[in-house]
């Protein structure tokens, strides 16, 4: 048992080539589009994730090019403050092991750790699996027919691989009530560096956030319940504009700008909750497997976790995939319950839906400025309560060192 098909090259299927190859597998990627998706947004990066960064000899490049957000900053109409809280509690609360850096920039150093040697397929799909007693025939859209021992589904929110093995994702998914945008713009003042800017009004918020080579990322969140979102760019745009178009601080200007955006990212908040990950020889990672959503402000570090404890229960269990597969869903299985259950409750919060609602959230960020209680506050969402596995790898050196 030794070649490995992983669907997806985003942050869990990178992750997992690394490790499986630590463990002298034969992974091979395929990811659907043609290269590493670019841009997006920004993500918080600390805890197990940060750890195992640091074991892939990765933490000198993301501290390199993440950020440190000194402030979150709530804004009303006219930029001016109406609350926010200092970053330094999530600092002091993970020892200064806390970076936000793009997710772009994460799944690129990633990938490129793991990807000499590995058989990569871009702009290609699995379009159907067939288990077969020793492997699994697997039908790529363009590469036509291949065989592997295991396929792993690292494919993300919309999986294909999950869709095809498991059942339609409408069975998994559990929407949060919210629709999230994220696009970036060059040259867009003010700047506010190191500052996370927030925007809200009932039942929506904008944030925005300066980034390096003068480019600023907006994130545009809005409630709505069962979305079903728009398929092209334009529609998509639209949509934001409606639902924007009357809002006050940057707003207009954002979405004046929003045409001249290269990429714009735009999807339901959910979670896919299913009740188990694997089934024969095939399994699911990351938000494929689990998507804890935006909310859970960690779904990154929960797909590196989840493609490192795979492998090395694969490589424990010496062929034996279904131990494997077993033994890594019993070592996370709680754990992951718990930061969906965190974010789901967080979900009221993030962008209330009424005016009350918006003062009761700005109040309590302004109680977070009182020292202690932040760390009280968001001390048990941030806390990770399992431990990394020890495992043996027996390439790790020899990778380490290419
Ligand atoms: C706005 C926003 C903010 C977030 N903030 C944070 C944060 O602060 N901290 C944090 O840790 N996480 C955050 N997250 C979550 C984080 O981005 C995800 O949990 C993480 O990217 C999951 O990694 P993944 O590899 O499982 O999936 P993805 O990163 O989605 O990667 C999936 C990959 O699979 C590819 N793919 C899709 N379908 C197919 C197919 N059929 N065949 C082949 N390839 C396919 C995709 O192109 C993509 O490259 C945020 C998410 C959002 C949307």
């Amino acid at each position: 048992m030794r070649t490995v098909l992983i669907a997806g090259a985003g942050i869990a299927g990178p992750a997992l080539a690394f490790w499986l190859k630590a463990a002298g597998f034969e992974p091979t990627l395929v990811e659907r589009a043609d290269g590493l998706r670019r841009g997006g947004y920004v993500i918080d990066f600390w805890g197990l994730g940060y750890d195992i960064a640091e074991r892939m000899g990765l933490i000198t490049e993301i501290n390199r090019l993440g950020y440190r957000v000194r402030e979150t900053r709530i804004v009303d109409d006219a930029g001016r403050r109406i609350a926010g809280f200092g970053t330094r509690v999530f600092s002091e609360l993970t020892g200064g092991r806390y970076v936000t850096l793009q997710r772009s920039d994460l799944s690129r150093l990633l990938f490129e750790k793991a990807s000499g040697g590995v058989d990569t397929i871009f702009g290609d799909e699995i379009v159907a699996l067939d288990e077969l007693p020793d492997a699994v025939r697997v039908e790529l859209k363009r590469a036509g027919e291949r065989r592997f021992d295991l396929v792993i589904g690292a494919d993300g929110l919309h999986s294909s691989v999950r869709a095809l093995a498991f059942g339609p994702q409408s069975r998994f998914e559990k929407k949060l009530g919210y629709v999230v945008a994220a696009f970036e713009i060059g040259g867009f003042r003010p700047r506010d560096e190191n500052v996370y800017l927030i925007h809200g009004q009932p039942g929506r918020m904008v944030g925005r956030f300066a980034l390096r080579h003068d480019r600023t990322l907006f994130l545009l969140v809005f409630a709505a319940q069962d979305a079903q979102l728009p398929a092209t760019r334009a529609a998509q745009e639209a949509m934001l504009r409606e639902v924007f178009g009357a809002a006050r601080w940057d707003c207009p200007r954002m979405l004046g700008e929003l045409a001249r955006a290269d990429e714009l990212y735009v999807d339901r908040v959910s979670q896919i909750r299913m009740p188990g990950w694997s089934r024969g020889r095939i399994a699911l990672i990351g938000d494929a497997a689990f998507c804890v959503s935006l909310l859970a402000g960690q779904g990154s570090a929960l797909a590196m976790i989840s493609a490192y404890v795979l492998a090395g229960e694969l490589a424990a269990a010496r062929g034996d995939y279904r131990q494997a597969f077993l033994q890594y869903e019993a070592r996370l299985r709680s754990y992951i319950d718990a930061k969906q259950r965190g974010a789901e409750r967080f979900a009221s919060a993030f962008a209330p839906k009424t005016q009350a609602g918006l003062l009761l959230r700005n109040l309590v960020i302004k109680a977070f400025a009182i020292p202690g209680l932040a760390k009280l506050a968001v001390g048990r969402d941030i806390a990770d309560r399992v431990e990394l596995p020890q495992y043996s790898w027996p390439l790790l050196d020899q990778l380490l060192a290419a």
